[in-house]
């Protein structure tokens, strides 16, 4: 047996994941050059969203155009119904 000391203070001395793990620890794997997290857990190069929100579902039903729209129509109704009333 070799009597040699290793040096393996840089790496204990890395940064860490701190992912939440299934046994409610901390993951304490190192984490990817850069990043928060392991390359398990989000750290994976490509793993992270786009910018500005690319992935997001944008179907426009709360724009201010649809909300105005939306007003619109029930005004409307709300005539006719009145106008409806007054017709009994
Ligand atoms: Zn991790």
């Amino acid at each position: 047996m070799s009597d040699h000391i290793r040096n393996t203070c840089p790496m204990l001395a890395s940064p860490r994941c701190g992912a939440k793990t299934r046994s409610a620890g901390a993951c304490r794997s190192p984490a990817v050059n850069g990043r928060q997290r392991c390359r398990m857990h989000g750290g994976a190069p490509g793993s992270d969203a786009p910018t500005a929100n690319q992935n997001a579902r944008k179907h426009g039903l709360f724009t201010r155009d649809a909300i105005a729209q939306r007003r619109q129509i029930q005004a409307l109704l709300g005539e006719a119904q009145k106008l409806l009333e007054e017709m009994k």
